[in-house]
């Protein structure tokens, strides 16, 4: 509402390839995503959406293709020629991910987890997890903050894993199945923070999901089949268009 003009992409895919010996897992995908969308990846298992999310997130070099990451007050980044080294800065500057629930540390507590990235950035430790404890409150785990992840429930497991990925300020958040282990109830509630965390903070979102009721929820859904997408993949720039493109 605020202009019409789309924001710029702040990711852009161009010629995306990734290859296993003979398997062409992307082929040659065009995608750009604007800055404080939501876009959901679904498809078939076996379509290419988590090595399409690995590509866009640097966590894979692609074979061909570029992968264009424009944050804001920063050059635009190419990531497709970065080694992983350098991938691995982009990922803990830039990016934000939200994985499974088991890769939450089970020894450490919901704020001692939450708080692992500003630790590996650098931040104190008592610094990092008050941050943390707040991420933590607004995703409605206060009184929680101290427990170990096994003494939480697999919703608000995913919730500490929500905050983790909040702590830095990540601009990009990536969430691979994000609700997959979660009954209907909590996987609303969990796609609801996620939400507010993400895209209610004016960040991207890009969420590959099963899920059609968490696709409804996200502004645009693209769909993978046998490493091509196969609709969604207009270059929508802006939330109100792709809100209006998911009708
Ligand atoms: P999805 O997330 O949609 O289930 P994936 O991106 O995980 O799909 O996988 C796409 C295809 O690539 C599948 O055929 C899968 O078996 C294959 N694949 C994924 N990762 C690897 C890998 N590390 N080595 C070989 N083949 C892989
Ligand atoms: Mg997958």
């Amino acid at each position: 509402m605020t202009s019409a003009t789309p924001s710029a992409p702040v990711l852009e895919a161009r010629g995306l390839t990734k290859t296993y010996g003979a398997l062409r897992a992307l082929d040659a995908i065009d995608l750009a995503i604007g800055a404080g969308e939501s876009v959901a990846i679904m498809g078939a298992s076996g379509s290419g959406k988590t090595t399409l999310l690995h590509c866009l997130a640097a966590v894979l070099a692609p074979d061909a293709g570029s992968v264009r990451l424009t944050v804001p007050g920063r050059a635009p980044i190419e990531l497709a020629g970065l080694d992983e080294t350098a991938r691995s800065a982009v990922r803990r500057t830039h990016l934000g991910f939200v994985f499974q629930e088991h890769l939450l540390l089970p020894e450490l507590t919901a704020a001692e987890n939450a708080a692992l990235p500003l630790i590996i950035q650098g931040a104190s430790r008592a610094d990092a997890e008050a941050h943390a404890r707040g991420w933590l409150q607004a995703l409605g785990l206060a009184g929680m903050e101290d427990r170990r992840i096994g003494e939480l429930s697999g919703g608000q497991a995913q919730r500490v894993a929500i905050a983790r990925a909040q702590v830095t300020g990540s601009p990009v958040v990536f969430a691979d199945e994000p609700t997959g282990a979660l009954d209907s109830a909590t996987s609303a509630e969990v796609l609801s923070a996620l939400l507010h965390a993400t895209v209610g903070q004016g960040r991207t979102l890009v969420v590959v999901t099963h899920d059609a009721d968490v696709a409804a929820r996200c502004d645009r859904v693209v769909r993978m089949s046998d490493g091509r997408l196969t609709g969604g993949q207009a270059a929508t720039t802006s939330r109100a268009r792709g809100a209006e493109e998911a009708r």
